[in-house]
């Protein structure tokens, strides 16, 4: 396991076990200033209305302190709901204003995918940190991209990784550093979920950059290699369109395969075309782990061949919006960085490279 991956585990360690014992993330003990930081939030959309505004009611660090939308009727029920005064509301054209914008200090991106490089560098130019959500880009060179405007700018970049917050899923990352059960053999993970409507963004690859791996399938991957420490080296997968129209342009169904360093092996499913999947399963020397339900907004399960474990539900936006402001004050980097966010697009586009020919692709990831 590498340096910045033990960091990592040991610090939401630390969270999880001060959320637990004060009540609640919310009250851990890392409250550094009085200032909260403040929050622009470009995309007001099913995310951004349902989980990342109200999240930001809770954070102990954060703030919401703007808002960046092309609809002008959302400016009004959005300034009454939260007193966002006009001044701090903004649409697309006038986004780049924020620089003299002194409450913003992190915009977070809830756009559609291909929107997420623009505005990650458009906000870094503009002098503030950027949290963008999954999955980071369209393509690993956007990927870089990003990274680069916001190391020159000295700026801070997250990823909206909330399972890495989440305590069942840091927990599983515990079990499997520490061998609780005995070195990982085998690793079974999969999300999909049945799309509705045809005419969503989520079915334009222009806007997309691919279906249900990139919106979903990409949770079973950051699974795998945040269970085992490690990059993948080899991927080979397959892939199903059962409705060919609906799905003509972004993929419908996908399984993958992955070859890890250590010789840990897992198999990873994504579908857009039916409910139910959402786990992983870790087998292990001594016995096995894993969750299911694994990657909801509450009410994941975490069970071992030894039984159940039960910890306390948390807000994984608001955990990973406030773990985000403490790296900023800390002046580290975040633990859901770009680094991470590309590592998933180069494994993703290996995915994808390997589907033609069904042949195995070497990722050089590792
Ligand atoms: P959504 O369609 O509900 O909202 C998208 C927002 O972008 C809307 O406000 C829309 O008006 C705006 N927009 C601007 N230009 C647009 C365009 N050309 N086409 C469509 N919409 C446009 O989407 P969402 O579910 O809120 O997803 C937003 C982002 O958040 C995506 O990157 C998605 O992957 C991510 N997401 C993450 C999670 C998570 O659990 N971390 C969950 C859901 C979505």
């Amino acid at each position: 396991m590498s340096t910045s991956r033990r960091e990592f585990l040991a610090g939401v360690s630390a969270a999880v076990a001060a959320g637990m014992t004060q009540g609640g993330f919310h009250s851990a003990a890392h409250a550094t200033e009085d200032r909260k930081l403040g929050v622009a939030l470009v995309g007001l959309g099913s995310l951004g209305t349902n989980q990342v505004a109200p999240a930001l009611q809770k954070t102990k660090h954060c703030r919401l302190a703007a808002i960046v939308t092309g609809t002008p009727e959302k400016e009004r029920i959005w300034s009454d709901r939260y007193q966002i005064d006009p001044r701090h509301i903004y649409d697309y054209d006038r986004f780049d204003k924020i620089v003299g914008d002194d409450s913003i200090d992190i915009v977070y991106i809830a756009l559609p995918n291909s929107m997420h490089a623009e505005f990650t560098i458009r906000a870094a130019r503009a002098g503030k940190h950027v949290f963008c959500e999954k999955p980071m880009a369209n393509s690993s060179e956007e990927c870089r991209q990003m990274i680069a405007a916001c190391t020159a700018q000295n700026r801070h970049l997250g990823i909206g990784y909330r399972c890495q917050f989440e305590p069942r899923h840091v927990r599983c990352m515990e079990i499997a550093r520490e061998k609780q059960m005995g070195g990982l053999k085998v690793i079974e993970a999969g999300f999909g979920f049945q799309i509705g409507k045809p005419d969503q963004w989520r079915l334009r690859k222009s806007l997309a950059g691919g279906g249900a791996l990139m919106d979903v399938g990409i949770y079973a991957l950051q699974a795998c290699r945040y269970l085992t420490g490690e990059e993948p080296e080899a991927i080979v997968a397959q892939e199903t369109k059962t409705d060919a129209d609906k799905f003509a342009e972004v993929d419908e169904s996908i399984t993958w395969t992955m070859r890890f360093p250590s010789g840990v092996l897992a198999y990873c499913s994504t579908s857009y075309n039916f409910n139910g999947l959402n786990r992983f399963r870790v087998y292990a020397e001594n016995g096995w782990f894993g969750m299911d339900p694994a990657f909801s907004y509450n009410d994941n399960r975490l069970q071992t061949s030894r039984g159940s474990i039960a910890l306390p539900e948390t807000d994984q936006f608001a955990t990973e919006l406030d773990q985000f402001a403490i790296s900023i004050r800390e002046n580290r980097p975040s633990h859901v960085s770009g680094e991470e966010g590309l590592k998933d697009l180069l494994a993703i586009e290996a995915i994808y490279r390997s589907i033609p020919s069904q042949t195995l692709v070497a990722t050089h990831l590792s």
